[in-house]
C-alpha cells in the first residue's frame, strides 16, 4: 500500500519535472530564434541579425534593418517584424 503510494509521488514528481524541463527547452529555443517568434509563434525567417535595430510599427518589437520585410512610405523606410505586420501597415 505505502510502496504504491510511493510509486504514485514519485510517477507524479517525474512528470513535474519532465514538463519543466520541456518548457526550458521551449524557452531557450524561442530565444534562439528571437522574441518575434515567441509573439507569433512561426519563424518567417525575415530577421538575420546585423544591422540596425528600429521599432516594427505594427507592433513596437525591435527588428533588424537588414530584413527584406520592409516599405518605403512618403520617402521613409520601414522596417516589419513579419508579413502580417507589413500587411497590416497603411501609412
Ligand atoms: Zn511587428
Amino acid at each position: 500500500m505505502l510502496r504504491g503510494f510511493i510509486y504514485i509521488i514519485l510517477t507524479i514528481f517525474a512528470i513535474t519535472f519532465i514538463r519543466a524541463v520541456i518548457g526550458l527547452i521551449g524557452k531557450a529555443v524561442a530565444q534562439l530564434f528571437g522574441p518575434e517568434n515567441q509573439q507569433f509563434g512561426k519563424s518567417s525567417g525575415a530577421t538575420p541579425s546585423g544591422g540596425q535595430l528600429v521599432q516594427c510599427p505594427g507592433c513596437g518589437i525591435y527588428v533588424s534593418t537588414e530584413t527584406k520585410l520592409r516599405k518605403t512610405s512618403g520617402g521613409k523606410k520601414h522596417y516589419f517584424c513579419s508579413e502580417k505586420c507589413m500587411k497590416d501597415f497603411r501609412a
